[in-house]
């Protein structure tokens, strides 16, 4: 019912040359998940015409809350979908940690990101200290929760989400495959009805070796892939195991 998703994240990584590369790579794989790219947004053209005609969406990793004006090195909603883009991450940990990103803000790229035409991917997680705490489903909830009071029930349930504990992207520490289903159930309880449908991918150092474990879960349908991402061997094997 719910179609497997692997999203690659290539974060502020590359230039023309090891992108035409990967671009290369990514015509070279055969699955029956869907697959997207979040490039930097100044090569979302280049990847957007490389991987025409592959059955591959891309994405954008952030996006403005605005829709346009005087708000001098953002890009809107609208901007991204005219040059190709399905998709959008919203809530990154890093744009919530490095950035300061909000709830609230999260809630507000989140509506601009539909507003445009875009596929959120929302970003949740808890900090190591958080899970220490017992506080996991709590401060996911609340994640989420911003995002219903502002969008509704029914868009987060038409999103993307994606559970990524912070403890565990780029560190090369995965949560275990019944740690995060936990949480996804969780997440989909949360969404009632509506969220059966819901696609909820894992991130957090997801690789070739952890993959087919934490996609045997129930309620993983799928992961948002970091550092792996930029291995064309290894990204090519998530996609085949998902
Ligand atoms: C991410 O940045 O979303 C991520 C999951 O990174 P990594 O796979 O490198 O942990």
């Amino acid at each position: 019912m719910r179609h497997p998703l692997v999203a690659g994240n290539w974060k502020m990584n590359g230039n023309h040359e090891s992108i035409a590369a990967l671009i290369a790579s990514l015509l070279e794989i055969r699955s029956d998940a869907d697959v997207v790219i979040f490039p930097p947004y100044v090569y979302l053209p280049l990847v957007v015409a490389g991987i025409e005609g592959a059955g591959i969406s891309v994405g954008a990793q952030n996006v403005s809350e605005q829709h346009s004006g005087a708000f001098t090195g953002e890009v809107s909603g609208q901007m991204l979908r005219e040059v190709g883009c399905r998709y959008a991450i919203v809530g990154h940990s890093e744009r919530r940690s490095i950035y300061g990103e909000t709830n609230q803000q999260v809630a507000e790229k989140f509506t601009a990101a539909q507003a445009g035409g875009l596929i959120p991917v929302l970003c949740v997680g808890e900090t190591l200290e958080q899970r220490e705490q017992g506080e996991t489903l709590a401060i996911i909830a609340a994640q989420i929760d911003a995002v219903i009071k502002g969008s509704g029930l029914g868009a987060v349930c038409e999103a993307v989400i994606a559970y990524e504990p912070v403890w565990a992207i780029g560190t090369g520490k995965t949560a275990s495959a019944e740690q995060a289903q936990v949480v996804h159930q969780a997440i989909r309880q949360q969404l009632g009805d509506s969220g059966a449908k819901t696609r909820i991918l894992y991130g957090g150092s997801v690789k070739a070796a952890n993959a087919s474990e934490l996609f045997m879960q129930p309620d993983v349908d799928g992961a948002l892939v970091g550092g792996a991402s930029l291995d064309a061997k290894e990204f090519k094997e998530i996609c085949k195991l998902a």
